[in-house]
């Protein structure tokens, strides 16, 4: 099937909630994408970070076939050694903690509201979250997000949801009251715009948590599993959150998602007040598994810090050349270039050229990597990139 017949079915089947780029893709390797024609994509957005450390990693996939062939599914009635595997592993490189499994981001953040409401007393019952957040479109998850354009048509959202503009400690301040339950952040927002919290500001959320017994949830969906060049986004921080919430690139490339809290906070989930029928799955575990083991034995959190500097190095030359480029920020892989113009048109510029990347906010180009990306792939994604904007530039 050709991208022309995939799109004349997806017109007839697919519902069509997505803003789709005109390219069927039919296979992933590494950093490169191919399309049903047999084109070749460099890809520095891979599956929106969920192939955090390439598509089709070799030893993911090994690990998907051996547990495929082995077991598929079994229900949480029972054990599973691979989650607790994947629970072990995680506990090991964040704060301590036990994990709950899922399959989605928004999920994760799901049983984080739930877990934070739960814990605490019974007067307490709101959220604080930010602004230009993002936390996922089931009806918590999205009444999370401060994004109003999220929410429309579908008021009324849930009650209980307070939001703050990020980084502003006295805006937070105010907000708080004893009746909050939870506070939920990015440590990096991500659709908001690369947005990085500052030190100050991650210390602030602490210590008024502490003041009036609110628990601390970071959301690491996209943060979290390395690409900032450290395992969780927090560890750039002085400070520990209760939660931390966990997806996309932690199956590398299978659906799962993670709630990890501290232990006397998990403790509060006891039986039947949370579940899900697919939650730590056996491959999906098993994946994560894998996903752990080759960041570790391919060097991938050190080549995360290594190539984000050296992509920002890249940027800051471009920058001279190219007014449209206001500044680069974000950690690691993580990275947004902020435009003084919309971005739209130079990402499909940059497709037909081979080159995928993302824009957000309109303004803001994403460039986010594998964590397996190599120098010159990221030199051949800049050569693209710089062709698009002079081709911009002569208009
Ligand atoms: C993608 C994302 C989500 C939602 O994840 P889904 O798997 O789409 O539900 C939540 N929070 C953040 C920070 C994300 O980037």
């Amino acid at each position: 099937m050709n991208t022309k017949e995939t799109i004349e079915i997806f017109e007839k089947y697919v519902i069509a909630n997505y803003g789709r780029l005109p390219t069927a893709i039919v296979r992933g390797e590494g950093n490169y994408l191919f399309d049903a024609e047999g084109n070749k994509i460099l890809d520095m957005f891979p599956g929106w970070a969920v192939s955090g450390i390439g598509h089709c990693h070799p030893k993911v996939v090994k690990a998907i076939q051996d547990q495929a062939a082995e077991l598929l599914h079994i229900d949480n009635t029972f054990y599973i050694p691979q989650q607790g595997k994947l629970a072990q592993l995680l506990s090991e490189r964040a704060f301590g903690g036990k994990s709950f499994f899922c399959n989605s981001g928004a999920e994760a953040n799901e049983a984080a509201m739930k877990l934070a409401r739960r814990h605490t007393s019974k007067e307490k019952y709101k959220f604080i979250t930010a602004e230009h957040s993002f936390h996922g479109r089931t009806f918590a998850a999205v009444t999370a997000t401060g994004q109003p354009k999220y929410h429309d048509g579908f008021l009324p959202m849930l009650p209980g949801f307070k939001y703050v503009p990020f980084n502003d400690v006295a805006a937070l301040e105010s907000a708080f009251d004893d009746e909050v339950a939870a506070v939920m952040l990015e440590p990096i927002q991500g659709e908001g715009g690369v947005n990085v919290a500052t030190e100050e500001y991650l210390g602030e959320v602490r210590r008024l948590c502490d003041q009036y017994g609110a628990v601390m949830i970071l959301d690491e969906v996209q943060t979290g599993l390395g690409r900032t060049g450290k395992w969780f986004g927090y560890q750039h921080y002085d400070i520990e959150p209760d939660i931390i919430t966990l997806a996309k690139a932690l199956g590398g490339g299978v659906a799962i998602g993670a709630m990890m809290a501290k232990e006397d906070i998990a403790a509060s989930l006891v039986p039947g007040t949370h579940a899900s029928t697919f939650g730590g799955n056996p491959l999906a575990c098993a994946a994560g598994v894998a996903v752990i083991e080759a960041i570790e034995e391919e060097g991938l959190l050190e080549n995360a810090k290594e190539m984000g500097l050296y992509v920002r190095e890249k940027f800051a030359a471009l920058k001279e050349k190219f007014p449209i480029i206001d500044h680069v920020r974000g950690k690691g892989l993580m990275i947004g270039i902020q435009l003084t113009a919309d971005g739209a048109g130079i990402v499909s510029k940059c497709l037909e050229k081979g080159l995928r990347i993302n824009c957000t906010q309109q303004t803001v180009l994403r460039f986010m990597p594998s964590m397996t990306v190599t120098t010159d792939q990221i030199d051949q994604a800049m050569e693209i990139l710089e062709s698009v904007l002079t081709e911009e530039n002569e208009k």
